[in-house]
């Protein structure tokens, strides 16, 4: 492999590694949305830059970017705390705002996110859920 210095502006491309198990993640472009996620080819993770997740549920791509959950189940109880793939902050697991049983991996100094496999599409159902709910006015 030949040796390459990252520069400054070729930060955004850097490849990320997986704050659970070390795995360099793989960039997936998502089209309609205009964004690339960091995935993690072992565990599904995804990471989402800040706003990235806004822009990928709004373009309804949750699908396209989320592989769904790897193998029988997902592990349970505490985790040890995880570090920002790009600055190292320590993230804090955060429930979101519309679905309290989505636990998200949030880095309070860059907003990015960590999703485990599976959960982007939780969130996305459940907005899509929530706009047929409001125009039924339920
Ligand atoms: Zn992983
Ligand atoms: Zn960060």
């Amino acid at each position: 492999m030949p040796s390459h210095h990252v520069h400054e502006s070729e930060i955004g491309d850097v490849r990320l590694r997986c704050p659970k198990d070390g795995t360099l993640m793989e960039k997936s472009r998502v089209a309609s949305g205009g964004v690339t996620v960091d995935r993690c080819a072992k565990c599904g993770a995804v990471w989402l830059d800040k706003h990235e997740l806004e822009r990928i549920l709004a373009a309804g791509a949750a699908d396209k970017v989320d592989l769904g959950p790897f193998g029988k189940d997902k592990p349970n109880g505490p985790i040890a705390p995880l570090q920002c793939p790009r600055d190292r902050s320590i993230m804090t697991e955060v429930a979101d705002a519309r679905q309290m049983h989505v636990l998200v991996m949030v880095c309070s100094e860059c907003g990015g996110k960590l999703l485990d496999a599976g959960e982007l599409i939780d969130l996305a159902n459940f907005t899509v859920g929530e706009r047929i709910r409001a125009v039924l006015k339920m």
